[in-house]
């Protein structure tokens, strides 16, 4: 290694963020079809009024998913799934798909076929096309690369950037789930390391557990937003926790954000399994990772056009910058916004 002592940074000091933005303020762009590079949900390019979206995520035994209870069929979808959800984030539609694989000879082709079905289950829901990718050997352990390509045109694509100050803050589905069916899943196989006769008691659990191991894209509600004429001031989807996702629209927004506790949706099952791990179930709603949901501002004018969704809530709005991000309390106590989002450093 050729680094001084005197002159090591620990990733951890910066963090994954200030790693991406100490690297790629390095960069300049060359290209006017390079309309929006690093810094959202997706890149957008293009010259005219059809623009293409492109993004790729990541997925690494042992950091992101645990295949003691993943099944490679889920594993396959959520990859797909999770970068469907970064094109949905842009207001695109996915076209196509790349899957690059690392794989160690623990792996059987029947292994991978598995791994596959899911991925062509998620080709089939989102309608895209698998176009390509990479295969490679790797000396431990699965790692899941997809890149994946959108469409959206001109007069509809969404950054972080454009919230204006009075705008009302929107989550689709529910929030925190996925987070707590991982700690059923980690608790459910430490029962079953310690005691191997145990079988694990999952189907109560339903519904948080496929929030964690089956993610979905809300594709269905840009396909709403688009019948609907609304086009979101800004949007990002909920990969690191609401409060991390807030904290991106309000700094490239260049605003302040409150919302209120009573507002956040969270399912019965998220809150009464965050009580019986005595954990605070707003805390879950706000940082638990991984639900794939989408976070969106729009002005006013279009609320009328939502308000009544069954599945998309109303948390609160866009305020000036100085007053920060806070939440309202149910108590009526206003706190500010701690974002912890997910630190694999
Ligand atoms: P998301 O959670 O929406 O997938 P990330 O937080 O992973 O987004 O990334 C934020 C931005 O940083 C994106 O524009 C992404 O393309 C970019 N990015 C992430 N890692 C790198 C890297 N190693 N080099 C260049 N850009 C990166
Ligand atoms: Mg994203």
């Amino acid at each position: 290694m050729s680094e001084q002592k005197d002159s090591r940074t620990e990733i951890g000091e910066i963090g994954e963020f200030g790693l991406i933005d100490r690297l790629s303020s390095k960069f300049s762009t060359k290209n006017s079809s390079t309309l929006k590079g690093i810094g959202d949900d997706a890149a957008v390019i293009g010259n005219g009024d059809d623009l293409r979206l492109y993004s790729t995520d990541m997925l690494l035994e042992g950091v992101h998913f645990d295949l003691s209870y993943m099944p490679l069929q889920h594993l396959g979808y959520k990859a797909v799934a999770v970068n469907v959800s970064d094109i949905a984030a842009m207001n695109g539609i996915p076209k196509q798909i790349t899957i690059s694989l690392a794989l160690s000879n623990r792996f059987s082709v029947e292994a991978v076929e598995e791994l596959y079905k899911g991925i062509h289950f998620a080709c089939e829901d989102f309608s895209v096309d698998l176009v390509g990718g990479d295969t490679a050997a790797s000396p431990s352990g699965l790692v899941i690369s997809v890149g994946v390509i959108g469409e959206v045109t001109k007069d509809k694509v969404v950054y972080r950037k454009n919230a204006e100050e009075n705008d009302i803050i929107c989550v689709t589905g529910d929030l925190g789930g996925a987070f707590m069916g991982l700690q059923v899943l980690e608790r459910e196989k430490a029962v079953f390391k310690a005691n191997p006769e145990m079988q694990p008691e999952l189907e109560k659990y339903d519904y948080i557990v496929k929030r964690q191991l089956k993610p979905t894209a809300r594709m269905d509600v840009i396909h709403e937003l688009r019948d609907l004429s609304l086009v979101p001031t800004a949007m990002i989807d909920i990969s690191d926790g609401l409060a991390s996702e807030l904290f991106h629209i309000a700094k490239q927004s260049d605003v302040g954000i409150t919302i209120y506790e009573d507002k956040l949706p969270i399912s019965k099952m998220t809150y009464d399994m965050a009580v019986e791990f005595n954990m605070d179930p707003m805390t879950c709603a706000l940082n638990g990772g991984e639900d794939y949901e989408l976070l969106f501002t729009i002005s006013q004018k279009d609320f009328e056009k939502i308000k009544n969704h069954a599945d998309i809530a109303a948390i609160g709005f866009v305020n000036k910058k100085a007053n920060g991000l806070n939440m309202i309390t149910k108590n009526d106590n206003t706190v500010a916004i701690q974002a912890q989002g997910w630190k694999h450093f």
